[in-house]
């Protein structure tokens, strides 16, 4: 099973990832989390992706579908991928169908992840991640159970986006309206669209997805 979460920044895409990856043992693909590992490490790729990143624009389509294509030949990846935050442009949509029927998969369905933009200010603003582990959480909607405590991983560091704010998600969020939102018909075409509303609870979301897959 290969699924996409489609949806603008703050949609909860890597929150609903993350529950999958920890329930049905799929495989995670956030470009996002890929690319801000080769920015850490200072690789070529990250080098480049920088400033891109930081002024909330896209990085290029190459580099995008490269380091997709290379995490799928290196990672076990037998119980399906969730593809969170790729595609993001027509030429992404068509990479990454190469990139699948090259490697004998398909894509199962896409899901968008349908939210009201006014609220996503300030779900990205109070967004956190654990240093440790990455898991995700908010100021308001998802605090650890114990206070300062990561839930998965106990640790007791925690980093926010330099990406996490005001202005540049406005950007990030043209972009999704410019970009990314106009790839939906390619998958409507193929039938395979499901709309969920990411307005909802988390865990309520939830429940939408997996009826959605089972
Ligand atoms: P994305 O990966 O789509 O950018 P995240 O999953 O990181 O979004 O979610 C953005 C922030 O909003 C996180 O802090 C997360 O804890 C929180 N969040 C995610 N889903 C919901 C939801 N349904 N309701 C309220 N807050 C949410
Ligand atoms: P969010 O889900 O909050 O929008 P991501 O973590 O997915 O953020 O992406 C953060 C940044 O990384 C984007 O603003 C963009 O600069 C870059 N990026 C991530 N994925 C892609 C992609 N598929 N194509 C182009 N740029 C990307
Ligand atoms: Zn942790």
């Amino acid at each position: 099973m290969n699924i996409i979460l489609l949806g603008p920044p703050g949609a909860g895409k890597g929150t609903q990832a993350q529950r999958l990856v920890a329930e049905r043992g799929m495989t995670q693909l956030s470009t996002g989390d890929m690319l801000r590992a080769a920015v850490k490490a200072a690789t070529p790729v990250g080098l480049k992706a920088k400033a891109v990143m930081e002024a909330g624009e896209l990085v290029s389509d190459e580099i995008v579908s490269g380091i997709i294509g290379e995490a799928l030949d290196a990672l076990d990846v037998g119980a399906g991928v969730i593809f969170d935050g790729y595609p993001r442009t027509a030429a992404q949509a068509h990479s990454l169908d190469g990139i699948l029927s090259d490697r004998g998969r398909t894509l199962d369905h896409v899901i968008e992840l349908d939210v009201d933009e006014d609220a996503l200010v300030e779900r990205i603003t109070g967004r956190f991640t654990c240093a440790t582990c990455g898991a995700g959480y908010h100021d308001t909607f998802k605090q650890p159970k114990v206070a300062g405590e990561c839930d998965v991983c106990h640790g007791h560091e925690f980093k926010r986006r330099p990406d996490d704010n005001e202005e540049t998600v406005r950007t990030r969020m043209a972009e999704y309206r410019a970009k990314t939102a106009p790839i939906l018909p390619i998958y409507e075409e193929r039938g395979i669209v499901s709309r969920v509303d990411g307005m909802a609870d988390i865990d309520d979301v939830a429940k939408a997805i997996d009826a959605i897959l089972d």
